[in-house]
């Protein structure tokens, strides 16, 4: 008899964990639980409560209290009268409170493991053997950080008070992975775990207390999206960071549109896992257990789109039918189940719906005929074929233990196919050919690239996502960085900001001349500077122009731009244009290029600049020289801002690479119509993203004499595309396109680019005019961690 036939004879016997301790504890701590406010236990005022359920058997494990403003305010205030404190904390002394808590952790890791268990259905395998040990290395690692701030990220500030907000899905590894940063940066803490996995968010606290974190750094409300939002809304809070489904964190970044608040979110996903003929096909199987069975698939990275080269699909199917069977699904205590409990009765009935959808649509579902509990929340692992890239099952994120598959022939087709969503979180990719495997991971767009690997995550790599899957990285150098910001540079700030406000002349020297309304004439279109699309000069679509004022009077006209200039300078961007492709020496000859052929107009363009605004011959001098400068600096920067390599604690070689973001939206202010309008379009060039630009509303005319120097330098058509007008005409069209990727503003216009931004989720900056360099590439890009495991 072989070993496989033996082993196809030997069956599982229970192993179930004791849940004597986590019963205990929950008996201790009373069946009402408080939430953790300026380190004290604090219940409800209202008294409202909600049951917590085990979601396996039904179990009530306790009732949690549902905060309303009053708790919000109270952890909002003893946030913000403990950060100062906090923050004034030596690195050492703030790493030595980490590492306490890291320690806690891993003294208690069998009972939150048990409790994770319990309370959000997951098996006890995962939470033993990667939630919490993870957790605890989340803390130590940010311990490091903490210590080393000073040296590695000077120069930066805490945002202040972070409002968090959490889902279900990895309770306590995604309060870590928000906590632990957030509090090695100085940063005070209102966190809100989700309504049905608050208890190990409790059970922390209770360590944190213990470990001696001082009152009022970390406060945990516990209710529902209610008390989500009351979060969200608070004035006294700096940054927001939120993990869970795309429509919540669109409602959050409508919410905090212009409030100034930091942002990050970490969306859904619907992430592909491609297999190539040459694939180790068993690993792949198993991979593929990882990817999409691993917390019964509710993981935001879930590998839940399988895509498998057509010469070896039939077979593959064939194994991984059989791997299915050989799932267990049960009692999530059993260290020897596979998949546990779905989270609760409604995303069951939304997991049952998807599918029905998907049988209803054509798909072919497969379940495995094995052994399922009787009650509780569960559903078999799921298998779709005879899917089409539109179907909704292939489109939409199920979060469930759901795999849908198609089949491709070429590299080409399995990119576009796995690019072919409105996400971007993760992918992974099976292939023993390091050619193919990298190039098809440097070509999908998100934010996690798995090579021949899948669900790895460290405290020292960063996550997160490209396109609707979100902003902001956590993990790492990444990570550290979403907690910090530039100190706030007020004076210059209310400088900028209040320019060209009255009729008089400004602190630079600039004559403010009243062109905010400017006089629209339907004359003299043959005199009017034109747009800027496709690397060629066009008339504005409705025809209109605008008459430019000088100090003296009328300098001009400018051609009024319109929704439908952007859409065209859009598609320009986002059409064949070369320049996303160009590797950064190309681009930097370019950008010199540009900056020497504006030195040539010196004269001109410094003339310009005088009759334009009214400065002084040396003012605009000045401005000129510092415009110039500034294509040298983004040439020079083209080809240096490197990525990293980062350690992790598995066998990986983890390569964060800065990748371009994609199509800018730019809206300057009409402060330094010159030098500041190249500050914004000259980084996002450098690092390859493609830009549509809206010059200075009062003074466009130096941003459309470019358009000659660019046609003489070799910039690629498409690669900057500029549309003069009416911020109030041009801004609504540029924020809510959906092939727009990332939105800076340096105008007064934040909060509408905001609330527009938030139909495909665009990355938004409130560009700064004293950002650094660092700053400025650090907006330009996005970067992508590809893990590359190894043996050794
Ligand atoms: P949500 O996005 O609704 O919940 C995530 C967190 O946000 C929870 O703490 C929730 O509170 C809170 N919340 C809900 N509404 C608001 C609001 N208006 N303002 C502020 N906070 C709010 O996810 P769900 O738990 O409802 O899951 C729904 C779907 O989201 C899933 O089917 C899945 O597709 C996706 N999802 C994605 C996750 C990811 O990591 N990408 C994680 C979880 C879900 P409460 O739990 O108390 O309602």
């Amino acid at each position: 008899m072989g070993v496989r036939e033996l082993m196809d004879r030997l069956d599982w016997g229970p192993a179930p964990e004791s849940d004597e301790l986590a019963k205990a504890l929950l008996a201790e701590r009373g069946r009402d639980n408080g939430m953790y406010i300026d380190g004290r236990w604090v219940q409800p005022r209202r008294g409202e409560r909600f049951d917590t359920v085990n979601p396996a058997t039904g179990e009530v494990l306790g009732t949690i209290g549902q905060a309303d403003s009053h708790e919000i305010d109270l952890a909002v205030a003893a946030a913000r009268h403990a950060q100062p404190a906090w923050e004034a904390l030596s690195g050492h002394d703030r790493a030595r409170h980490l590492y306490a808590i890291g320690r806690a952790v891993q003294r208690n890791s069998r009972i939150l493991a048990v409790l994770e268990t319990m309370d959000n259905g997951k098996p006890i395998r995962e939470t033993r053997d990667i939630d919490i040990p993870l957790v605890a290395r989340h803390f130590i690692h940010h311990a490091g950080w903490a210590q080393l701030l000073d040296e590695t990220m000077p120069n930066q500030k805490p945002w202040g008070v972070c409002g968090q907000i959490i889902p279900w899905n990895f309770p306590l590894l995604m309060l870590a992975w928000k906590v632990a940063p957030a509090l090695a940066a100085g940063n005070t803490i209102v966190i809100k775990p989700a309504e049905s996995t608050s208890l190990t968010a409790l059970a922390f606290a209770a360590l944190c207390h213990d470990a001696g974190l001082p009152r009022g750094v970390l406060n945990i409300v516990t209710g529902d999206g209610k008390t989500g939002a009351l979060i969200v809304e608070h004035d006294d809070i700096d940054k927001i960071a939120f993990t869970g489904s795309t429509a919540v964190g669109r409602v959050i970044r409508k919410a905090t549109a212009g409030s100034g608040k930091g942002l990050t979110l970490e969306l859904g996903g619907k992430s592909p896992f491609i297999v190539f003929e040459d694939a180790d096909v068993e690993s792949a199987i198993e991979g593929l257990v990882d990817a999409i069975w691993f917390n019964q698939g509710q993981v935001c990275c879930a590998g839940s789109r399988l895509l498998v080269q057509e010469s070896i699909a039939e077979p593959f199917y064939e194994r991984l039918r059989e791997r299915m069977a050989a799932l267990r699904v049960g009692n999530p205590l059993d260290k020897a189940v596979d998949m546990g409990a779905i989270i609760d009765a409604n995303q069951l009935t939304t997991i049952e719906k998807l599918c029905e959808t998907g049988v209803e649509e054509g798909g072919t579902l497969w379940q495995p005929n094995i052994e399922m509990p009787e009650t509780g929340n569960f559903f078999p692992p799921t298998l779709f074929t005879d899917v089409s890239p539109a179907s909704t099952v292939v489109q939409e994120e199920i979060f469930g233990p759901v795999l849908v598959s198609m089949t491709f022939r070429s590299p080409g087709e399995a990119v576009s196919l796995a690019n072919n969503t409105k996400f971007g979180l993760a992918g992974s990719v099976w292939s023993q050919d390091i050619d193919t495997a990298l190039e098809v991971a440097r070509r999908i767009k998100a934010g996690v690239i798995w090579v021949n690997c899948t669900n790895r995550f460290d405290a020292n790599a960063g996550f997160g996502g490209y396109r609707e899957s979100g902003f902001g990285r956590e993990g790492g150098h990444e990570g550290m960085s979403a907690y910090l910001r530039p100190p706030r540079t007020t004076e210059s700030e209310l400088t900028e900001s209040k320019e060209n406000d009255a009729n008089e002349i400004d602190e630079e020297g600039y004559a403010v001349i009243g062109v905010r309304e400017p006089t629209t004439v339907l004359t003299g279109i043959d005199r009017t500077a034109k747009m800027f699309i496709g690397g060629v000069q066009k008339r504005p679509d409705g025809g209109n122009s605008l008459t430019v004022m000088g100090p003296s009077g009328r300098i001009d006209e400018v051609g009024r731009g319109n929704r439908k200039d952007i859409r065209n300078a859009v598609e320009a961007a986002i059409g064949r244009c070369k320049w996303p492709n160009m590797n950064g020496h190309q681009r930097a000859q370019v950008l010199y290029y540009i900056g020497e052929n504006l030195e040539a107009r010196r004269n001109e363009f410094i003339h310009r600049l005088v009759k334009m605004t009214g400065l002084s011959d040396a003012s605009a001098e000045t401005e000129f020289d510092d415009s110039v400068e500034q294509w040298f600096r983004w040439a020079a920067w083209a080809d240096k801002y490197d990525g990293r390599v980062h350690e992790t604690n598995s066998r990986a070689l983890v390569i964060a690479v800065n990748e371009p973001i994609g199509v800018v939206g730019v809206i300057a202010s009409d402060s330094r119509p010159l030098a500041g309008f190249v500050r914004l379009v000259a980084p996002l060039l450098a690092m390859g993203n493609t830009v549509v630009a809206i010059p200075s509303e009062a003074h466009p005319l130096v941003a459309t004499d470019l358009y000659q120097v660019l046609e003489t330098s070799d910039l690629p058509n498409g690669a900057l595309n500029i549309i003069t007008g009416l911020r109030a005409d041009l801004i609504e069209p540029l924020a809510a396109h959906d092939a727009v990727d990332a939105i800076w503003v340096a105008s007064d216009d934040i909060t509408l680019a905001q609330t527009m931004s938030a139909g495909n989720m665009k990355r938004t900056w409130d560009a700064n005019p004293d950002a650094s360099d660092i700053e400025r590439l650090r907006q330009s890009s996005q970067v992508k961690n590809i893990w590359l495991p190894h043996a050794i």
